[in-house]
């Protein structure tokens, strides 16, 4: 990346990871293009600019800081990954947030999705099965000043029907098919991501839209590979 950190980088100002986090975006920018088959357009300004300004690393692990910009996944414990920085901007653009809108995510893992996703809508809800992770995310979430953004301990398969409808849904683990309960608490009108496909196996990136009069629409996005959807007694043995 040819971006060094200071030693003391993870107690100094932000300003250390500015063009790193700049260098990011122009790898995403640079894959968009690439891919540059998905319609209607390329990954929105507003996306990349949040994105330019999120501080990826402080939801890495402190080992990890060094690498928090590089367009990659990475471990973040209890054997789960922050997912790349390209498909964090593809999934979110996918969704096309505004501000009035609430959003369901499935997989809040270190809490940076949930991050970006604050910073494009009114109300985020976010779920996570490791029962660890939803603390220390929530916990790092409120400390930046995330405060549209709730965290809950628990199966994101069964949605969070308190909060239902929702305006967006993104799951960030791969599921082998797309969870009744989430497709039963989308909007009219609202739109969910979705990593379709069995672990180990290609996965699709899947962009369902739910029109006015409740029929889903599925298109096919990218291949991608995801950590799989996993139910509560699997994450008791993590
Ligand atoms: N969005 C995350 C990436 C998370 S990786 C980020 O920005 O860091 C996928 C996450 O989904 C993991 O943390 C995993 O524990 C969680 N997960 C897996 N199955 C789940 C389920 N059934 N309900 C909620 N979360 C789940």
């Amino acid at each position: 990346m040819g971006f060094m950190k200071s030693p003391d980088a993870a107690d100094s100002p932000d300003d250390h990871y500015i063009s790193a986090r700049l260098e990011m975006v122009g790898q995403i920018r640079e894959m968009a293009y690439e891919a540059g088959d998905y319609s209607p357009s390329p990954i929105s300004e507003e996306v990349l600019a949040i994105m330019a300004r999120v501080p990826r690393h402080r939801f890495v692990p402190q080992g990890e800081t060094y690498d928090a910009y590089a367009n990659h996944p990475l471990p973040i414990g209890h054997g789960q990954t922050i997912s790349q920085p390209y498909i964090v901007a593809l999934m979110t653009d996918l969704l096309a947030l505004d501000k009035r809108q609430r959003v369901l995510e499935v997989g809040t893992g270190s809490g940076y999705q949930a991050a970006i996703l604050s910073e494009l809508a009114g109300e985020v809800y976010s779920m996570e099965i490791v029962a660890p992770l939803a603390a220390q995310a929530a916990s790092l979430l409120h400390e930046l000043g995330y405060n549209n953004v709730q965290v809950k301990a628990g199966d994101g398969s069964a949605g969070w029907p308190e909060h239902a409808p929702y305006d967006g849904i993104i799951v960030t683990a791969a599921a082998g098919h797309v969870p009744q309960a989430l497709l039963d608490q989308l909007k009219p009108g609202g739109r969910m991501v979705i990593p379709v496909g069995g672990w180990l196996e290609v996965q699709q990136l899947l962009l369902i839209t739910k029109d006015l009069a409740g029929i889903t629409h599925l298109k096919n996005i990218e291949p991608v590979r995801f950590v799989p959807l996993i139910s509560r007694e699997q994450a008791g043995q993590i």
